[in-house]
C-alpha cells in the first residue's frame, strides 16, 4: 500500500511513500518506548537546548519547508513561511518556558512536606491533519518533548513528505533515536497503535468523525486523549461596530489558508439594520482574492487541498442555495486543472441549511441576519461546535463581557480574530473536541500530575 502526495495546483503525483508493515510499526513503537526511558532522565536544560536547535533547523531551511507544504497542501507560500516561523517560536517559546511550567508546586498540608510535580506519560500517538501539516504536529510535539514524552506521528495520508521532513528536524536537532517517529500508515490501523501496550496516550487533530473514532478506541483502552476537532466559528457584528474592521477581519480570517482553518470566521451574525453595509464591505475584501498558483509569493489564494473536499464544499454550497441562501460572489467550481474554489460570498443564510450548521471546510463565508444582541447570541451559540468565537462592537466593556461570558467557545475574542499563540491555551467544547493545547495547560495535558505526600 502506499501514500500519495498529489500538488493539488494542478493534480500531479509528487511523490508515493510506501506504508509500514504491522512488523516496522511495532519496532518503531518499541524503539520509542525505549528512547522514553533514556529521555524521561534528560534534565530540562538539555531538552530545551533540542528544542532551540530545532527551531534554529527551522529557520535556516524555512524557504524548502515552505515549498513542501505549498506543493502538497496549496498553501500560499508567503502563509507557509509564516507557518515555519510559528513553529520555530512554539519550540523557543517552550525550550524557554517548560522549566516554569513543570516546577513542582509546594502544597501546605500536615506533612513535612507535600508537593506536586509533572512526570511524562510515556509515547504519545498524535494524528494531525494537513490544513497546517507543520504547525498542528509542533504544536503537539515541543510542549510533548519538553515533557519528557517520546512522540510518534500519524500524519494525514497526503501530507507525508511534511511528516518525514519533521521527523528528521528533530533527528538533526540531537533527540534520541526512536523518539520522534512517522508512522507512515492508513487511518484504519491506528487503532491498533492505540491499542498497543506501550502508547500510554494519544491526541487527534482532525474532523468530528475521526476524533469520535480514535477517542472510542483510547476509552476502551482506558488511555488518555486529547481531542482538537471542526468549529464553526460565529462572528457576531453589532450595530455599533466598526463595520469596515468587521469586514476586513473577517475576509481575511474566512480566506486564511484557502479557507482551511478550523478557527476561520465561518458564520457571520449581523444585526439587521447593518447587515446590507456590512455585506458591501465584506464582498469588496472578499474580490481581492485571487485564486493562483501558491508558489508564487504574491498569490493570496491556492487552491483546497484535495478535489473531492473540494466538491464537498460545493455540494454544501448548491444545498444551502437551494435552501434559500443568495450567492453575492463565487460558488462555482472552475474550469481547468488544480482543486480551486473561489471565495464565496453566502447572505440569508438560516438554520435551516448546510451553512449554518455544518462545518464549511473551505473559502466560504456566510451572512446571518440577527435581530439584536440576543438574537445574535443564540443563533452563534446554536452550533454543535464551540471552537472560536468573536464579537465587534465599539465599546469594549459590551463586548468582553460577551465574549467572557456569553459566547460558547474555547476561544472568543473582541474586535479581531480568533489565532492560536503558544501563550495562551487553545481548544473547543462540544463537538469541537476536549483538552487543550499551548500554554502551561497544553504541556500539562500529557504528564502525570503527581502528589508527593512525605511523611
Ligand atoms: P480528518 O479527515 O479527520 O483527518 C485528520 C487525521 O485523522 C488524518 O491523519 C487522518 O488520516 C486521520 N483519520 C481520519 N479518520 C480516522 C479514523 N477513523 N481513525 C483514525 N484516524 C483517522 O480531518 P482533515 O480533513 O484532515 O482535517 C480537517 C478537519 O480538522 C476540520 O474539521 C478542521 O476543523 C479540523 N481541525 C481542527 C483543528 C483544531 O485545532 N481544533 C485544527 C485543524 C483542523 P488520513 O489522512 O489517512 O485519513
Amino acid at each position: 500500500m502506499t501514500l500519495l502526495s498529489i500538488n493539488p495546483a494542478n493534480g500531479h503525483t509528487i511523490a508515493e511513500y510506501k506504508t509500514h508493515s504491522q512488523e516496522k510499526v511495532d519496532q518503531l513503537i518499541a524503539d520509542a518506548r525505549t528512547a522514553f526511558e533514556d529521555w524521561r532522565q534528560v534534565s530540562l536544560t538539555d531538552r530545551s537546548r533540542v528544542l532551540s536547535r530545532a527551531a534554529e533547523i527551522l529557520k535556516t531551511n524555512r524557504e524548502s519547508y515552505a515549498l513542501l507544504m505549498t506543493r502538497e497542501m496549496g498553501k500560499p507560500l508567503s502563509q507557509s513561511l509564516g507557518e515555519i516561523d510559528k513553529c520555530a517560536d512554539a519550540c523557543r517559546f517552550y525550550a524557554d518556558k517548560a522549566t516554569e511550567f513543570l516546577a513542582p508546586d509546594m502544597v501546605m498540608t500536615e506533612a513535612p512536606e507535600s508537593f506536586v510535580c509533572y512526570e511524562p506519560l510515556g509515547v504519545v500517538l498524535a494524528v494531525m491533519p494537513w490544513n497546517f501539516p507543520f504547525w498542528q504536529v509542533f504544536r503537539f510535539a515541543a510542549p510533548g518533548l519538553m515533557a519528557g514524552n517520546a512522540g510518534l506521528l500519524k500524519h494525514a495520508s497526503n501530507v507525508s513528505g511534511c511528516a518525514l521532513a519533521i521527523e528528521n528536524i528533530f533527528r538533526e536537532a540531537g533527540l534520541p533515536d526512536g523518539l520522534f517517529s512517522t508512522l507512515l500508515i492508513k487511518s484504519q490501523d491506528v487503532e491498533r497503535v492505540i491499542e498497543h501496550k506501550s502508547v500510554s496516550a494519544v491526541t487527534l487533530t482532525g474532523s468530528g468523525a475521526a476524533g469520535a473514532s480514535v477517542a472510542s478506541t483510547a476509552g476502551k483502552a482506558l488511555k488518555k486523549s486529547v481531542l482538537e476537532l471542526g468549529g464553526s466559528d460565529a462572528y457576531v457584528v453589532l450595530a455599533d461596530a466598526d463595520l469596515d474592521l468587521a469586514a476586513r477581519i473577517c475576509a481575511k480570517s474566512r480566506m486564511n489558508n484557502n479557507g482551511q482553518t478550523c478557527i476561520a470566521a465561518k458564520r457571520l451574525i449581523v444585526e439587521s439594520g447593518v447587515k446590507e453595509e456590512f455585506e458591501q464591505k465584506l464582498l469588496r475584501q472578499l474580490e481581492n482574492y485571487q485564486p493562483g498558483d501558491p508558489e508564487q509569493e504574491q498569490t493570496n489564494q491556492g487552491p483546497m487541498a484535495r478535489t473531492d473536499l473540494r466538491d464537498e464544499l460545493h455540494s454544501q454550497v448548491e444545498k444551502s442555495i437551494a435552501a434559500g441562501a443568495r450567492c453575492l460572489l463565487g460558488g462555482k467550481v472552475p474550469d481547468g486543472p488544480g482543486s480551486y474554489y473561489p471565495a464565496t460570498l453566502l447572505t440569508d443564510v438560516d438554520e435551516s441549511m448546510p451553512a449554518f450548521h455544518e462545518e464549511l471546510f473551505g473559502p466560504v463565508a456566510s451572512v446571518i441576519a440577527a435581530s439584536d444582541e440576543e438574537d445574535a447570541i443564540s443563533k452563534a451559540n446554536n452550533s454543535e461546535f464551540g471552537l472560536g468565537a468573536a464579537v465587534f462592537t465599539s465599546d469594549i466593556d459590551r463586548g468582553r463581557h460577551i465574549a467572557a461570558h456569553r459566547l460558547e467557545a474555547g476561544t472568543c475574542v473582541v474586535n479581531d480574530f480568533v489565532r492560536s499563540d503558544p501563550r495562551l491555551p487553545f481548544g473547543g467544547i462540544k463537538q469541537s473536541g476536549y483538552g487543550r493545547e499551548l500554554s502551561h495547560f497544553g504541556i500539562r495535558e500529557f504528564v502525570n500530575i503527581k502528589t508527593v505526600y512525605s511523611g
